[in-house]
């Protein structure tokens, strides 16, 4: 372990994720089979829960008093509709935590409804769900905020190879970012691989930047994304990826701009916290720089969402004031 990720709330993220990162890969190498239909949710739902049951539990074992925000709550898990579920949910996390009852499990998953506290750490169980079912993309995202700042973020992509190369079924890559003490890669399955500091890009001119986005259309503006395009005379295409498994190809240096940009359909949306606190952190220890669209630090004082930020702009640093330019131009 590097001296930087040593830190008592460093470690404990760094241990959570990656056994909730390899939960989530087993449950997707158990049920996301060729059987399943395109709109079949159950796989994305048993991660989802099992993850944020296991990482709320490690949690409340390590520190007792700490308040989680997670993605999911147990209500319709408490029912007689979702108690085949919650039985699904309980074969997996038994292979973490062997005597674990359904009872305790939907008790874990619960403290991630605990209210806004000065010390909170943040939970995306399985972040870009769709990424998961497609087999393409997907992280499991843990953070620690303190009175609003970031100061601990963890990410597990179990299908990203040396923080920048999508490969389904491979090593996988754990990324973990501790203010003031860089970003750092290791092997997802090796617990004892040297850890490899991340670093951005230099690509200085927008006409060579690498842009990265969603890969579904409704979570941004495509048309504003290729009118930014031509704006800045960008000559790749955007490369598209699910969750923030894209933060971390930025913070390599395998991506220079990384864009959330409002869908026409949903203006009124705002980001929440456990899709931004780990992979903005992740980005800035890496050197690199993120705001909202109009060049706001991101405020994580506001609850569950970012409700005083406009959507995402994360760059290697030398490209933001560029880009900022080009979103006013374009009027994003
Ligand atoms: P991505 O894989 O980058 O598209 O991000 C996945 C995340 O997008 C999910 O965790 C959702 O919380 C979030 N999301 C859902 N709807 C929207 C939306 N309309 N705009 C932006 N993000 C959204
Ligand atoms: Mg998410």
């Amino acid at each position: 372990m590097t001296q930087a990720l040593a830190s008592p709330e460093a470690r404990f993220a760094i241990d959570a994720v990656r056994e909730a990162a390899l939960l989530v890969r087993r449950v997707q190498q158990e049920m996301v089979g060729s059987g399943l239909t395109k709109d079949d949710k159950s796989p994305v739902t048993v991660a989802d829960f099992a993850a944020q049951a296991l990482v709320a539990k490690r949690l409340a074992d390590r520190f007792p008093d700490a308040a989680l925000m997670g993605e999911e709550t147990a209500v319709a898990l408490r029912t007689e509709s979702g108690r085949e579920t919650l039985e699904q949910i309980t074969h997996f996390v038994r292979m973490a935590v062997p005597d674990a009852t359904p009872e305790a499990i939907c008790d874990w998953i619960d403290r991630g409804v605990g209210e806004r506290r000065a010390n909170t750490w943040t939970l995306d169980p399985v972040d870009g769900t769709k990424g998961f079912l497609r087999r393409e993309q997907y992280a499991v995202a843990l953070a620690l905020i303190n009175d609003g700042v970031v100061n601990v973020g963890v990410l597990g992509c179990p299908d990203l190879v040396d923080a920048a190369l999508p490969s389904p079924g491979g090593r996988g890559s754990l990324i973990a970012a501790v203010r003031g003490e860089g970003t750092w890669l290791q092997p997802l399955e090796d617990v004892s691989g040297d850890w490899v500091r991340l670093r951005v890009s230099d690509v200085s001119d927008a006409k060579h930047a690498r842009l990265l986005r969603s890969v579904e259309k409704a979570h941004t503006d495509v048309g504003g994304i290729d009118s930014l395009v031509a704006t800045l005379n960008v000559e790749a295409k955007p490369v598209l990826m699910d969750s923030q498994a894209k933060y971390v190809v930025l913070a390599a240096g395998g991506g220079d701009v990384l864009l959330r940009l409002i869908s026409p359909k949903r203006p009124e949306y705002k980001e929440m916290v456990w899709d931004q606190a780990a992979g903005s952190l992740v980005i800035q220890e890496a050197g690199g720089r993120i705001t909202d669209l109009d060049g706001k630090p991101l405020d994580f004082r506001q609850g569950r969402t970012l409700a005083a930020n406009r959507g995402i702009l994360a760059t290697n640093g030398l490209l933001h004031e560029a880009a900022l330019a080009g979103l006013r131009a374009i009027k994003a």
